[in-house]
């Protein structure tokens, strides 16, 4: 990669002053536009990571910036130890919007994950009768689900949770895309389960795509035993995948519901859990909380990246230029392309090492040639563009990929 003397001082900065805890592609970012990012040497690129899909309504979106700076000169925060005149207003539209009864918002994605596992345990105990101490949770394997203790105690990536433990109890692992894994748990430790915990894709094991019904056997199962069903959606939610949330491909209602990400279009940190009263009422004044959860700042922005993925009607997009782009690198003969998946906008290629070139490299060609995105586990790559791109600066896209691809053969 070649790195220019500006760029370069302000990597070797990081590297002098922060955590060593990410190890990024060397492109160094100072603007985002809709689809485009520009590094400080003014070259740009097309962003096909999105952030992790915060930012399916695209960089630095009008309307949503608009909603920040409006708020912003207002008021930004009270805390919840008072009410405030953007709160209740945001609330009521979340529950429009999708349909529970209540929110709960928090800020990152973890904290949104760690709130549904509270919330979990306290309904298993409150309205299930499961014993004190007792209530168990099931995750899958290669799960992410952020980076907290409990979190990553759920993980089964070494990378996620070694040198971290001791873990926290009561979490059980189970193969993802099993259904007679959830099945044998279930029948064995029902009792004691509240809640079965899962990405509808799992996004940051590499865009893997559970089977056909999957979901909704694993659904109908909880349902059988009385056991929450918590929904991931914090990559696959927001339109990314074709669906305003994943589960709605199969046509089923979690019994909670974990959004992040694009909830702000990548404005602000922005979580929300959602849950009916049955469950969401078990906790009560002064048993969860936090400081910015529910910010006014986060409540106006919020509402604005929402009505943006109606507005310009993101998922219709998801479903179309996805099936463009899964087309597209399917029917690319390259050495290097072991397999297409994904759904909506949220794709992977699966890249089999040649030429002594893998993934990483082939990240770097595409750099080069003005497009981002980074490899996930070694050999994977997802591709993830803001939702707004046309079907013109797609086909663009798809021909710098291919392009960088080749010049690797
Ligand atoms: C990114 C992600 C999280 C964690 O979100 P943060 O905002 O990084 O804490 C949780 N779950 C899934 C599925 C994610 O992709």
């Amino acid at each position: 990669m070649k790195i220019s003397p500006k760029s370069q001082a302000f990597i070797t900065q990081e590297e002098h002053f922060g955590a060593h805890n990410y190890h990024p592609l060397e492109v160094v970012l100072s603007r985002g536009e809709g689809v485009y990012v520009w590094d400080v040497d003014n070259k740009r690129y097309f962003d096909f990571l999105s952030a992790y899909s915060a930012v399916n309504q695209g960089h630095c979106h009008p309307k949503i910036v608009k909603a920040l700076t409006d708020q912003a000169q207002k008021l930004c925060l009270t805390s919840r130890a008072f009410y405030n005149d953007t709160l209740g207003p945001y609330e009521e539209f979340i529950h429009n919007y999708f349909g529970y009864d209540k929110v709960l918002p928090m800020n990152s994605g973890a904290e949104a994950v760690e709130t549904a596992l509270k919330l979990s345990r306290r309904w298993g105990y409150a309205k299930k009768g499961i014993h004190e101490n007792m209530a168990m949770i099931v995750g899958c394997e290669g799960n992410f689900h952020g980076r907290t203790i409990s979190i990553v105690s759920l993980s089964t990536d070494p990378d996620s949770y070694a040198g971290y433990g001791p873990f926290t109890p009561g979490l059980i692992k189970i193969p993802y895309n099993d259904v007679s894994a959830l099945e044998e748990v279930l029948t064995d430790y029902g009792k004691n389960i509240a809640a079965f915990l899962v990405e509808p894709i799992q996004g940051e094991a590499g865009v893997f795509v559970p089977d056909d019904g999957y979901l909704k056997k694993c659904y109908d199962l909880c349902k059988k035993h009385n056991v929450l069903f918590v929904a991931d959606e914090v990559q696959t939610g927001i339109a990314r995948t074709g669906k305003m949330l994943c589960c709605d491909h199969e046509d089923i209602r979690p019994d909670i519901v974990i959004l992040g990400k694009a909830i702000s279009g990548g404005v602000l940190p922005i979580s929300a859990v959602l849950a009916d009263d049955e469950i969401m009422l078990t906790i009560k004044p002064g048993e969860h909380g936090s400081t910015f959860g529910g910010f006014p700042l986060a409540n106006r922005v919020a509402m604005a990246a929402l009505e943006v993925v109606k507005e310009e009607k993101l998922t219709e997009r998801a479903t179309a230029l996805g099936e463009i782009f899964r087309r597209e690198m399917r029917n690319f003969d390259s050495p290097f392309v072991e397999l297409v998946r994904g759904k909506g906008l949220l794709n992977a290629i699966v890249v089999k090492p040649y030429n002594g070139k893998e993934a990483w490299d082939v990240c770097v060609a595409m750099a080069q040639n003005g497009l981002i995105a980074k490899p996930t586990h070694k050999h994977i790559i997802r591709f993830a563009p803001p939702l707004v791109i046309t079907e013109e600066e797609l086909m663009e896209a798809i021909e710098i990929i291919k392009k960088s691809f080749r010049s690797l053969e």
